[in-house]
């Protein structure tokens, strides 16, 4: 036996390199990274190619290792030399953000160091530091200091944490879920109608409520939902708003539907996922009043605060509501009970091992402090302003005046079908590839979306933008 495990334990080291080897197989790595970042300005925001990384199929996972420039190799041609680059500032489809840099070493550390970040007991810095930063979150959103959150991978997750907390909170079960009633926008952005499903509310009504010509909740509309609703032994139970809807940036009215939500006693979410952010400016904090009296909010980092993909938040006001959808005791983790100065993680999420994510997100704000955050989301709603003045001059038709970051506009041709017409142009701008937006419906129309979030989206790329439409108009009018 001491003989078989002298020979695994030789083979099973291989797993802990030498310092030598990590400097070697780091310095490729950094080497690589650092040509990408310099590049990041010439890269094209979109790639098509044929092949569509198939090539990396021809090195299955088996017993046989490769060196790190071959797998280096393999990740340029088939990963990061194809589709959407969304760390280009050229990005400006769906909702971009960009990835920062800093929060690449704050992952390096996280995975070195290996916190467990899901309970006080095991890593209370760990935790503390992810409570933390929720409570600034908290704070810049106008929640109390006795409310909660918790660091998700993203907003889908949010909101189905924050969907799941608001039907145990309303009671809703198997004796009423036919007759309880969720009120929202056809706007909501998918990931709210995927939550729903996700938490068993399928089987409640769903009344998608009126919207204003600037795709906002009409609130009054609301009201008298609720109004017939109850009159009809109803349950109005959760109304679910955006600060920022993902098609055209909209807010819905969030002071007046909180307090239809007061009087009426139901949930209030809110989805901010996209514009939550937006509130460290002063013309956000504005546009957003009323986003404190919600019950919850959706809020992403990986948007609005620019951080590489894989952060999102979840904030309840009711921290005992949150724990009574998402706390669990098991016997095996009972030495974890002595320790309460702060709420863990994993009692207010469905995870219980997680990514220590907190600290992709502390180590940039910490190493640049807020300003340059709060500069570069000014900057984007300046540029919006900039992109929407320009581009009428050019012709194009503006499907609605831009609320945060998010252009919709068409251009009319001369002759033909405006529809197909803006089809082929998106097409023509992807094909280009040097800045990638996408299109939308509204109203019936094919309608073309610029969302400016990226943090490397600067002056020089909405006017490389505006060139390229003008160049590719005149290209199809030929
Ligand atoms: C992006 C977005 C989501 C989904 O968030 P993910 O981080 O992609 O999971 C939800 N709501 C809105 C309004 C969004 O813009």
């Amino acid at each position: 036996m001491i003989h078989k495990l002298k020979e695994l334990e030789i083979i099973s080291r291989q797993l802990e390199p030498t310092a030598r080897q990590r400097k070697a197989t780091r310095k490729k790595v950094i080497s690589y990274s650092e040509d990408f970042l310099k590049q990041i300005e010439k890269l094209k925001a979109y790639e098509t190619k044929a092949d569509k990384g198939i090539a990396l199929l021809n090195s299955p996972i088996s017993e046989h290792p490769i060196n790190i420039v071959e797998a280096l190799n393999l990740i340029k041609q088939n990963v990061d030399s194809q589709g959407l680059n969304p760390a280009s500032g050229g990005h400006l489809g769906y909702i971009p953000g960009g990835g920062i840099y800093y929060s690449a070493l704050g992952d390096y550390l996280a995975d070195i160091t290996n916190r467990f970040a899901g309970i006080f007991f095991a890593s209370p810095g760990a935790v503390r530091m992810e409570n933390m930063l929720i409570a600034w979150m908290l704070k810049i959103l106008g929640y109390p200091r006795n409310a909660a959150g918790n660091l998700t991978s993203g907003g889908s997750i949010a909101n189905l944490i924050a969907i799941v907390t608001a039907r145990d909170a309303k009671e809703i079960n198997s004796k009423n879920i036919t007759k309880s009633v969720i009120y929202l926008s056809q706007q909501a952005h998918h990931s709210v109608q995927k939550a729903i499903r996700i938490a068993g509310l399928n089987e409640c009504i769903l009344r998608y409520i009126k919207l204003d010509s600037a795709y906002r909740i009409v609130a009054s509309e609301l009201e008298n939902l609720i109004k017939k609703d109850k009159k009809n032994g109803l349950n109005p139970c959760l109304i679910i708003a955006s600060a920022g809807t993902t098609d055209v940036g909209a807010i819905d009215p969030l002071n007046e539907i909180a307090n239809i939500a007061i009087r009426h006693k139901l949930w209030f979410h809110v989805d901010a996922a996209y514009g939550g952010f937006f509130i460290l400016t002063n013309e956000g904090k504005k546009k957003l009043t009323g986003i404190e009296k919600s019950d919850s909010i959706s809020i992403d980092p990986h948007k609005g605060l620019f951080l590489p993909y894989g952060s999102g938040a979840v904030l309840i006001k009711d921290i005992s509501q949150m724990k009574k959808s998402h706390s669990y005791l098991a016997n095996y983790m009972q030495d974890a009970l002595s320790s309460t100065d702060e709420y863990s993680p994993a009692d207010l999420s469905p995870e219980l091992t997680k990514h220590f994510r907190g600290l992709r997100l502390w180590l940039p704000l910490k190493l640049h402090g807020t300003k340059p955050f709060v500069a570069c989301l000014e900057e984007k709603l300046l540029l919006t302003k900039y992109f929407y003045q320009k581009i009428q001059k050019l012709g194009f038709e503006i499907e609605c005046e831009p609320e945060l970051s998010v252009v919709t506009y068409r251009y009319i041709p001369k002759k033909g079908d405006p529809d197909l017409f803006n089809k082929r142009l998106v097409e023509e701008v992807q094909k280009d590839g040097r800045v990638f937006i996408t299109s939308t419906m509204l109203n019936g129309k094919f309608t073309l979306r610029l969302a400016i979030l990226a943090f490397r989206t600067h002056l020089k790329t909405i006017n490389l933008t505006l060139k390229i439409l003008k160049e590719k108009v005149k290209l199809l009018e030929k």
